[in-house]
């Protein structure tokens, strides 16, 4: 039987609090947001191509900003007229002031 590379992943030994699928944008936020909560979680990222971050990297022309200044959750929302309900109650969770704050506090 061919052995497939993830098979070298002994996962019935290692116990993980979060196992994410793909090493992009979300993921390692996820990842990063868990570590910050609990410092001793077990993390697995799992990124089926050799690149992590690929997306990350390329955004604002390589110069990867993030964000932007709309605050709104309701102007901010209407840029998505076909979610624009779910992402306005999403928008009032977390938006562009909480991805700054993000930023500051992950790296000061
Ligand atoms: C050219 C370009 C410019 C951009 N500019 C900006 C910008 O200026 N500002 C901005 O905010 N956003 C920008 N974006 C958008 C931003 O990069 C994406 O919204 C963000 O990277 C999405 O993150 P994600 O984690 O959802 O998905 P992705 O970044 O696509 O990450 C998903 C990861 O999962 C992996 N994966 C998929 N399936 C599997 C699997 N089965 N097993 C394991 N791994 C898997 C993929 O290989 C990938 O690494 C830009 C995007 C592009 C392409």
């Amino acid at each position: 039987m061919p052995s497939h590379p993830q098979s070298k992943i002994r996962t019935e030994q290692s116990v993980y609090d979060l196992i994410v699928i793909g090493g992009g944008a979300a993921g390692f936020f996820g990842a990063i947001n868990l570590a910050g909560i609990n410092k001793g979680a077990r993390i697995l990222i799992l990124e089926k191509s050799t690149k992590l971050l690929t997306k990350v990297k390329v955004s604002g022309g390589g110069r990867c900003n993030v964000t932007h200044q709309c605050i709104s959750p309701a102007e901010l929302s209407q840029h998505y007229p076909r979610g624009q309900k779910q992402l306005k109650n999403i928008f009032h969770q977390f938006q562009a002031t909480g991805t700054v704050a993000w930023f500051k506090k992950a790296w000061s």
